[in-house]
């Protein structure tokens, strides 16, 4: 879906809005904006299914909840549905981290971990107005 970053440079890989039911979503996104998804997949660590949707070289990411007790399912109850996260495609994770760390970003990841494309790393919505931003690398 998209080329290779640069170092240093970040380019917006997904929004991810968190929803209760998928199929409806998917089918305004289908039927009213004309945008298909890519792929599909269930998550059962984190507790969630996942739609993306291309657009341009950024996608739409769904997340409905699997797992009651699950990040996006309590997400939900405490904000209801709508943006839970936007995510940057950075070209090396771990500099990435250590230089938020050291500028005092408050991380929720202090290392990467394995995502759903690639190693991923979640920065506190403190840091950001609010909302909750994640780092991908991809290989
Ligand atoms: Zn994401």
């Amino acid at each position: 879906m998209t080329s290779k970053t640069r170092r240093g440079e970040k380019k917006l890989d997904h929004v991810a809005v968190a929803v209760k039911d998928m199929a409806s979503t998917l089918r305004f996104y289908q039927e009213v904006m004309g945008i298909s998804p890519s792929h599909q997949a269930v998550l059962p660590q984190q507790g969630v299914k996942v739609a993306f949707l291309p657009v341009g070289d950024s996608a739409i990411e769904l997340l409905e909840p699997t797992d009651p007790q699950g990040a996006v399912a309590r997400f939900l109850e405490r904000r209801g549905e709508g943006l839970h996260h936007i995510c940057f495609q950075v070209a090396d994770i771990d500099a990435e981290l250590r230089s938020l760390a050291q500028k005092g970003v408050e991380l929720i990841d202090k290392e990467p971990r394995p995502g759903a494309e690639g190693r991923v790393g979640f920065l506190h919505p403190r840091n950001a107005s609010g909302v909750l931003i994640e780092l991908v690398q991809k290989d």
